[in-house]
Order: C-alpha cells, then structure tokens, then sequence
C-alpha cells in the first residue's frame, strides 16, 4: 500500500483485499459505510475507478436554477432558506427562472438542475409549468428536479400522495431528481440538527409511499445500473434499524425485488440477505 495510509484499523485488513482485486463480502461493504476514515476511502474508490475505467472522467455540465429561497422550515445547517418577509427573500417570477437558465447559453450545458426552499404558497400547478416551460425551451437539457424534502412537502401541502406528486411533475418535463434530504432516517439525528424541523417532512411518510417508491426504483435501477441499484437496497437496511414498525412494508417491497425476474447476482444477494 506504497500511498495509502490507513487510520482506521478495521480498515486496514478491506484496503488488502480492494488492493488485491478481491471481491468484498456484504459485512465489509458495511465497515466501508461505517468508517470516519474519509482519505482512506477516497483512495480505495478511486483506486477501483482507475482499475474498472482507466483516466476516464465523464462530466456533467449544469446549470443551477433555485427557484425559490423561501423556506418554511428552520435547518441549523442551511445559509441559503430565508422567511418570506425576511431581507433577501426572494421567488423568481417563471419568466425570469426561463430567462436565467438560457443567460449566455452554451450547448455544453446538459442538466438543470433544480432546487429551493419549502415555499408556502407556489401551487404545484407552478412548479409543473416550471418545468414544462423549460423543456419547451431547452427539449435537450436533463432537468433534475427537487430533493426529497421538496417532494415529501409537496405531498404534504397538495394532500396528495408522493407517487402522484412525482408523476405530475414527470408528465411535465423532470427526468430525475437528487438525492439531497432523503438520507436522514433518524428522527433522533433530524432532531439533533434541526433538520426539517416539524414532523410534517417525512419522505419515508406514514403511508409507506417511500418505502414502495425506493422498492420501485431499485427495481427499475438494476438492469440499468446494479451498483447504484445495490447501493440503494442498503436504504432499507437504515429504515429497517430507525422504524421498526414498517417492517411488513419493507419486507414485502424487498420481497418483491428478490422475485423480480432478471435481477442481477449482486442486488439478489443482498436483498435476500435482507430478508434473513
Ligand atoms: S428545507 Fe432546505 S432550504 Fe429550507 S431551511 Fe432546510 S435546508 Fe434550507
């Protein structure tokens, strides 16, 4: 290991064996996740990535659109949400969210994407015409749209389900969306930093949507790309640690990806593992 240096000493005996090429077991995969131990990691993922793709780098040119810093909630951690009658708040008209996103327009521009705070009042309706207006101006560029957070307030403020909140906004123009706000599973860890604060932003919310909603994308995912896929099987594994009262939700969405035709070697390994 001429570079690497391993803090870490769980680690240590991983590194060996991703050095050596050899495949890793599921528990390894987990002392991966759980290690602190960030530069070793860095060196052991791109040491993978060099071996499997050489000094290919693939980049996604963006352009960000932040509709919106109007905010309802109170994170401890964020700079960027304001109140609506606080200095500096502000809402783009759509006309001026069209305008920036073609301000000194270049092909190379791939993806919008685009995010912004819990806003009280903008409709869905708003946010459909958003995206429509900007796939009829740009029917090429990618728009990825609204975290988690946005999504889960969506369905609370339009009293409508997760699912028909994402298919609304599909049907108008949003090709995905990023990960931003779905990773905090804990209550205990939202309430220590002041994450969405209110009970009422829940994404893996009461009504299991979020659990059927991760089951359908792993699912979709793994023909496609059965790292990511694998990778987002593990989500269960936290929701099945944080709520333990939505186990038959997890179970039957775990069991219906293990008894998907096709699923690779690796996601069927993991999810019957899952399923003890
Ligand atoms: S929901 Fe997003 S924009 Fe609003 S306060 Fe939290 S991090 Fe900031």
């Amino acid at each position: 290991m001429p570079n690497l240096r391993v803090e870490d000493q769980k680690l240590a005996p991983i590194a060996e064996k991703i050095l050596a090429g050899e495949r890793l077991n599921f528990e390894e995969g987990v002392a991966l996740y759980r290690s602190n131990d960030l530069l070793a990691l860095g060196y052991l993922a791109n040491h993978v990535r060099e071996k499997l793709h050489g000094k290919r780098t693939y980049f996604n040119v963006n352009r960000h659109i932040n509709p919106t810093n109007v905010c309802v909630a109170s994170c401890k951690l964020c700079a960027f949400g304001r109140k609506p009658d606080a200095p500096g708040a502000y809402t783009m008209a759509l006309e001026e969210a069209f305008r920036i996103a073609g301000e000194g327009w270049t092909e190379a521009i791939t993806e919008f994407h685009i995010v912004g705070g819990l806003h009280p009042e903008l409709t869905l309706d708003w946010y459909c015409e958003l995206l429509r207006g900007l796939k009829q101006r740009f029917p090429n560029v990618h728009l990825k749209a609204f975290t988690m957070v946005e999504i889960g307030y969506f369905a609370q403020r339009f009293k409508i389900p997760v699912r028909d909140v994402l298919l609304r906004l599909k049907d108008a123009g949003m090709d995905s969306m990023p990960g931003g706000g779905a990773e905090i599973f804990a209550d205990r860890v939202r309430a220590l930093i002041g994450a969405f604060s209110g009970n009422h932003l829940r994404f893996h919310a009461h009504d299991g949507s979020g659990y059927r909603l991760v089951g359908e994308v792993v699912r979709a995912l793994d023909p496609i790309n059965p790292q990511i896929a694998a990778r987002l099987a593990g989500a269960f594994e936290n929701w099945r640690r944080y709520d333990p009262q939505r186990q038959n939700l997890m179970r039957a969405e775990l069991q219906a990806t293990a008894n998907m035709k096709g699923l690779s070697a690796n996601l069927f390994e993991i999810v019957t593992k899952m399923l003890g």
